[in-house]
């Protein structure tokens, strides 16, 4: 490696300003990346008390020269570049200089380096920036930095600090991402002396992802290759029906570096586009290599963002890269899931609980009223594999000519009538997605207004005293004898379409009607949702982050119906579900939640977030192929007036009358 020297000041005024040691991760961050800029093939990583005990890094690198001990330390000293031109072509992690005086200026650290070949090594102690005298010291090759007390000298960056298990979360995340970002290394992370994580360092990117993100999550995974121009994809994406709760396991590599981007996660969804159910989003490892020279890593702090100098390039080569491979494996390889997909998996979407299940389930003792065992229950059990099966062999022998149930929506549902304008419609205008180059992202969640105010509500078991029990009322709304509505049909297997005796037309969106409907009766429960014990617990890996967050709030999650317990590195062992949700919805259910758990900003406003997950998951999905009883319950509602948004805001229904049908026509 070059010398360490500090910059040119007018060198060192071109570099984004950098706030590096914001909290232990940080800290983490810059030593990993030396580590790596160093050359190393093994790097070990420790922390105590999520990093504010201790961190030390341990590599097998290069090396500094004993003399260069001091220079490291002082601000703008790199060996990484030295001109203003190398700013524009950088190709190792690090390049400020910085990140050492920075992190030696608010803690006590400790620095023992032997460089490759030398004799000895050298070791030196600074205590907030101040560094000792170099002293001469046997030491393995490389480097080994050890950073206590962090923050000793900034009491109130102390004060900011969250929970260690929150900071021992983020720096678990953080080292999923290097080590995926360098499968050539391997990397060993050890929390409070437990090892957590290891990769072999045997330069494959899937024992990599099988080491940092699990068994699971790399099974559902497709290999993708490509290239567009100067750009190179390469990584893996989940199979299409292996869509994920939330973006949490979107990883993206650029030129090594782990970064978060817009453009790239938007180029990702677009290659599914038609292929993923809605509301569900792929997971990815996918490293994007291109010339230095082309993307610039100087516009974030954090070197967390990137700019691309040909945008539209980036965004094509990731695009057809996911699309084309996607296409080229064939979905009639995985018959069985996609039935899965296209059928109702839940089949009976509203309660159906008959009267003596119902006086059964109210005489429990209250112990455990929400408890509901699984081989009793009347609802119907868990999505079983069996009966998936039996599905997808029916489908094979019995599928009738001109059967489309799976096909992949093409257009919007108002294409057929032509775009009605808005004010009839209620719904804004979406803009148009072609020749753009970069399409606006779905959120994962959008803004909720608050709820409408619900005439009726009645809890799941109502608490009524054992005494007085008496048939009670079902919970299923028949629809009336003699409604003044006829369905005409379900067009798209997501829309309603209904005739009211008025003469008015209905387009009703069947998932976001359900969802309503489950998220007000969610809402006005006395007790927890009923669970169901699930006889094989589910091990849910997710991100280290999200694990450590559901953990953090197991108590609230109960409340929930989902019975978490730790099962060591990231997994969550999952042995009580809500028995609304579809048991093989567990993992992105819980993807959701901890998304809902980030963003709440009180208790309040998490729970209300979980009841949209819940009430979404319970929910029938667009594209689901339903029983036209479900069907009537819903409309039923929407004409009662009872059903008018979908949680998020989003009209349920969309009313045509018979004046605008006949204007649109021309005949008005
Ligand atoms: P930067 O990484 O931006 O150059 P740093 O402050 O992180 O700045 O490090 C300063 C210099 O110290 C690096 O340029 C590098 O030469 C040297 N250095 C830091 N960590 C290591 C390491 N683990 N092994 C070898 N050299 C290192
Ligand atoms: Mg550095």
């Amino acid at each position: 490696m070059p010398h360490i020297q500090q910059l040119a000041p007018h060198v060192a005024d071109l570099i984004a300003a950098g706030e590096v040691v914001e909290r232990p991760a940080s800290v983490v961050k810059e030593l990993v990346e030396n580590a790596i800029d160093a050359g190393a093939t093994a790097i070990v990583t420790e922390i105590r008390r999520g990093g504010m005990g201790m961190i030390r890094v341990t590599d097998n690198g290069c090396g500094i020269a004993p003399e260069e001990l001091p220079t490291a330390f002082l601000r703008h000293a790199t060996s990484k570049m030295r001109s203003a031109e190398d700013l524009g072509k950088i190709g190792t992690l690090g390049f400020r200089g910085e990140a050492l005086a920075a992190i030696s200026a608010v803690s006590r650290l400790d620095i023992l380096s032997r460089q490759t070949g030398a004799q000895s090594g050298a070791a030196l102690h600074l205590e907030g920036g101040v560094p000792g005298d170099v002293r001469e010291c046997g030491a393995p090759e490389g480097t080994t930095i050890t950073v206590s007390d962090l923050f000793y000298n900034t009491p109130a960056r102390l004060k900011f600090m969250k929970k260690d298990s929150a900071e021992t979360a983020a720096v678990a995340g953080l080292m999923q991402h290097l080590a995926l970002s360098h499968p050539d290394i391997s990397f060993k992370f050890i929390k409070d002396g437990q090892d957590t994580l290891h990769t072999p360092g045997d330069g494959k990117l899937e024992s990599a992802v099988y080491a940092a993100l699990g068994r699971d999550f790399a099974k559902s995974l497709v290999a993708v290759e490509g290239c567009g121009g100067e750009v190179e994809v390469k990584g893996f994406v989940t199979a299409p029906l292996m869509g994920r709760g939330s973006r949490s396991m979107q990883v993206f590599f650029v030129n090594g570096r782990f970064i978060k981007s817009q453009l790239l996660t938007a180029a990702l969804e677009e290659g599914y586009r038609n292929q993923i159910m809605k509301g569900k989003f792929p997971g990815c490892v996918l490293c994007v290599t291109l010339p230095a020279e082309l993307v610039d890593v100087n516009v974030h702090p954090a070197k967390t963002q990137v700019k691309f100098a040909r945008e539209k390039e980036v965004f094509d080569a990731v695009y057809h890269t996911v699309m084309d491979c996607l296409d080229g494996r064939g979905r009639t390889a995985e018959p069985v899931k996609a039935v899965e997909q296209a059928m109702n998996p839940r089949g009976d979407f509203f309660r159906t609980m008959d009267a003596k299940t119902y006086r059964e389930e109210a005489a429990k003792p209250a112990a455990k009223p929400a408890v509901q065992p699984a081989p009793a229950t009347p609802k119907k059990p868990v999505w079983d594999t069996e009966r998936k099966k039996s599905v997808a062999v029916a489908d094979v022998v019995q599928k009738p000519a001109g059967y489309q149930a799976f096909r992949p929506l093409e257009k919007p549902a108002g294409a057929a009538f032509g775009k009605p304008p808005a004010s009839v419609t209620g719904r804004k205008e979406e803009a148009p997605a072609a020749g753009q180059p970069v399409p606006a992202l779905k959120p994962e969640r959008e803004e909720a207004p608050r709820p409408q105010p619900v005439q009726e509500r009645r809890p799941i078991i109502p608490a009524i005293p054992q005494e007085t029990l008496e048939l009670p009322e079902q919970q299923t709304i028949e629809p009336r004898q003699e409604a003044p509505w006829r369905i005409a049909g379900e067009v798209l297997n997501t829309y309603i379409v209904c005739e009211s005796e008025d003469g008015c037309v209905y387009l009703i969106d069947k998932h976001a009607a359900h969802e309503r409907v489950n998220f007000d009766r969610l809402k006005a429960a006395a007790e927890p949702p009923m669970r169901q014990t699930l006889l094989a617990p589910i091990v849910a890996e997710l991100t280290r982050e999200d694990g450590a967050l559901l953990l953090e709030n197991a108590a609230l999650l109960e409340q929930f119906g989902f019975a978490c317990e730790d099962f060591g590195d990231s997994a969550v062992l999952v042995r009580e579900v809500p028995a609304d949700i579809d048991a093989a919805d567990t993992v992105s259910t819980l993807e959701e939640f901890a998304e809902n758990l980030r963003r709440g900003r009180d208790l309040n406003e998490k729970r209300e977030n979980l009841l949209h997950t819940m009430a979404c998951k319970a929910a029938i999905k667009g594209g689901w192929v339903s029983d036209r009883k479900e069907l009537e319950v819903l409309v039923e509602k929407v004409q009662r007036g009872e059903v008018k948004y979908c949680p998020h805001g989003r009209p349920v229904a969309v009313k045509l009358t018979k004046y605008e049908l006949e204007k649109m026509f021309k005949r008005a």
